[in-house]
């Protein structure tokens, strides 16, 4: 099992903080097989509420992927007490962990589900979607306009070992650092 960190950088435009606004939340991610290298070309999400069972009585996961090439059984858990939100602005922050076993992340796609909290006001804003173009309110309260740009990602594979699994913070950077698709097409 290996524990990878996704941070993100955003310029948060009178934002507070963003972070996902519901538990249903789900974290659309490329994901490749690390037995056979095989890396399908299209999203798959991770949710903190799925619960699907693996097979051979290995209990549940919140993402079950059988690789189409090799055939294995890979799984992905979001780590509980992990998500944390984004609070400044062009820097990259670890915003959630996963447990992975016998795949890895390779890119991350924002989209929608967002919630922000403009400074000053602390007006919360629901509905955010980072997926593609600027995403802009007003904030009443503030008199100014509210804006977290896209997200640019990377992986970061944390601290191994049941030592890390209790803590929720993810330590910093052990593993070589993975830089998704989106930090390298911005
Ligand atoms: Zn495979």
């Amino acid at each position: 099992m290996v524990k990878i960190g996704l941070q993100l950088k955003a310029t948060l435009e009178n934002v507070a903080s963003v972070q996902p606004d519901e538990d249903d939340f789900r974290w659309y991610l490329k994901l490749r097989c690390a037995n056979c290298g095989d890396e399908p070309d299209h999203f798959q999400y991770a949710c903190g509420l799925d619960t699907t069972p693996v097979r051979g009585g290995r209990g549940h996961a919140n993402l079950v992927v059988k690789c189409k090439l090799c055939g294995r059984e890979n799984t992905l858990d979001i780590v509980e007490n992990s998500g944390r939100p984004l609070t400044e602005s062009d820097i990259f922050q670890t915003v959630v962990a996963f447990d992975c076993r016998g795949l890895e992340p390779t890119d991350f796609s924002p989209r929608i589900g967002w919630a922000c909290r403009g400074t000053d006001s602390d007006t919360p804003f629901a509905n955010v979607d980072l997926s593609e173009k600027e995403w802009v309110e007003y904030d009443e309260k503030a008199n100014q306009s509210v804006s977290p740009s896209p997200p640019r990602a990377l992986f970061e594979e944390a601290e191994k070992g049941p030592k890390a699994l209790s803590g929720p913070k993810i330590k910093g950077p052990i593993g070589r650092l993975k830089v998704c698709q989106l930090l390298q097409n911005t």
